[in-house]
């Protein structure tokens, strides 16, 4: 029998994943996850129409993310001038 917590746990990280994090110039990404901040940038794209792309990886396995732990990658957007 399937834990069904634990797919809906694991859907919902994907989500917030895909979705996407707001990029701040602070903090850069932060993992929707465990809240891990500067994540690193796996993909850069070039700013485009006042927007930038880029994608991370969660490293955080000490603190369990499940984000980590799947290797599941996070899209950040930032967006200014
Ligand atoms: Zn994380």
């Amino acid at each position: 029998m399937v834990n069904s917590t634990i797919v809906v746990v694991v859907a919902e990280a994907k989500e917030k994943a895909a979705q996407g994090v707001d990029f701040s110039p602070r903090y850069g990404a932060v993992c929707p996850e465990c809240g891990e901040k500067r994540l690193k940038v796996i993909t850069s794209k070039p700013w485009k129409d006042g927007c930038k792309i880029r994608y991370h990886r969660c490293t955080n396995l000490k603190k369990g993310c499940l984000l980590a732990i799947m290797e599941t990658t996070i899209k950040s957007v930032q967006t200014g001038e």
